[in-house]
């Protein structure tokens, strides 16, 4: 005698099929996928900290074009520098997307977290900089 899996009805030993739910009684039963598979954002975060390493670096070379006083003395190069500093910044958390996710979240991901803190704190004082300018 089978007892099918699904509705644990009696089936003869020869019955492919549940004769009451019809379901296949020579496989053997599905097993159910408790979990489905988690969905990782993927990040990578080499290129995270290349990218914030990039905008931390525009946020030093701006201070070229700026003299002693805080005056800057070549605004369009020194904005462009600001504005660069803002796309490697985004690159850099694009690429770290998804590390919120992990885990346990990976040594160099926290690194690279207090890194993106830094980067964006510099960024919010140039833009308030920057407004002081328009
Ligand atoms: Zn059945």
């Amino acid at each position: 005698m089978k007892i099918c899996p699904k509705c644990n009805a009696q089936n003869g030993n020869t019955a492919p099929v549940c004769k009451h739910c019809g379901a296949n009684l020579n496989e053997t039963p599905d097993v159910e996928i408790s979990s489905e598979p988690e969905e990782k954002t993927p990040y990578n975060l080499n290129l995270s900290i290349l990218f914030l390493a990039l905008s931390f670096a525009v946020s030093t070379i701006k201070m070229l074009f700026k003299d002693a006083e805080t005056e800057v003395v070549f605004p369009a190069a020194y904005f462009i520098c600001v504005g660069l500093g803002i796309v490697f910044l985004i690159l850099g958390l694009f690429c770290m997307r998804g590390l919120l996710k992990a885990k346990p979240v990976p040594g160099k991901g926290i690194f690279v977290i207090m890194m993106a803190i830094v980067v964006i704190t510099l960024l919010i004082f140039d833009i308030t900089m920057i407004t002081d300018y328009i």
